[in-house]
């Protein structure tokens, strides 16, 4: 399922344009427009699911997936040793965007939970 008022699906479709970093059949790796750290990059899988976890229960490959690219990613920004991952789950949970996606952020020292 995609959804065309779905900000992240028409990256997914090419329909707007993003930084690429890196992609597999079934994911896609972007810069952040809005960088927390100097290495910023949402990884996003092309199938539409909510959250994380929509996505997990889902599909287990689209899942694995978005995992394998987190590590491609990291080796590629030279940051695979030091970095954060963050899945924002709901509104609460400081979500904006509702497709499943991952934060990988790295390049500086992270102290604060
Ligand atoms: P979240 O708050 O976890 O849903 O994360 C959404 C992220 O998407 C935020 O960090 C935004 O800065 C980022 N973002 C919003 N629009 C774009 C865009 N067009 N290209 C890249 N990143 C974006
Ligand atoms: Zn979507």
């Amino acid at each position: 399922m995609t959804s065309d008022d779905c900000l992240f699906c028409r990256i997914v479709s090419g329909e707007l344009p993003t930084e690429l970093v890196a992609q597999s059949e079934r994911t896609i790796a972007f810069r952040d427009i809005n960088p927390a750290a100097p290495v910023h990059v949402l990884v996003v899988p092309r199938r539409h699911e909510p959250t994380i976890g929509a996505l997990a229960a889902a599909s287990t490959e689209d899942l694995a997936d978005v995992f394998a690219l987190i590590a491609q990613v990291t080796q590629q920004e030279g940051i695979a040793e030091h970095h954060r991952l963050v899945f924002n789950t709901g509104s609460k949970g400081g979500q904006s965007i509702f497709h499943a996606h991952g934060h990988v952020l790295g390049g500086k020292v992270f102290t604060e939970r």
